[in-house]
């Protein structure tokens, strides 16, 4: 089953690790994007890549890479009404 979540990049100027696009399928943009594919057509706006220019908070432009992602939190346990 497709799980959901975010793809996590690190910038190797300041260091700082963005949570940043959500994709349907964390296993699956990972996967594709750590062999240099390209991500399923069928996933219209979720532009991602392995790299892309990070804006430092100090002003400086440095690179961002891919290094993982991570699900989308279950907030909601099972909620049993009764
Ligand atoms: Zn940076």
């Amino acid at each position: 089953m497709d799980k959901g979540g975010v793809l996590l990049y690190k910038c190797r100027l300041c260091g700082c690790v963005e949570r940043n696009p959500h994709v349907p399928d964390v296993f699956t943009a990972v996967g594709h994007l750590a062999v240099g594919l390209k991500l399923p057509e069928k996933w219209f706006g979720a532009p991602a890549c392995v790299r892309h220019p990070h804006f430092c908070s100090d002003g400086r432009i440095g690179v961002a890479d891919l290094i993982g992602g991570e699900h989308d939190k279950v907030e909601s346990r099972e909620r049993n009404d009764g």
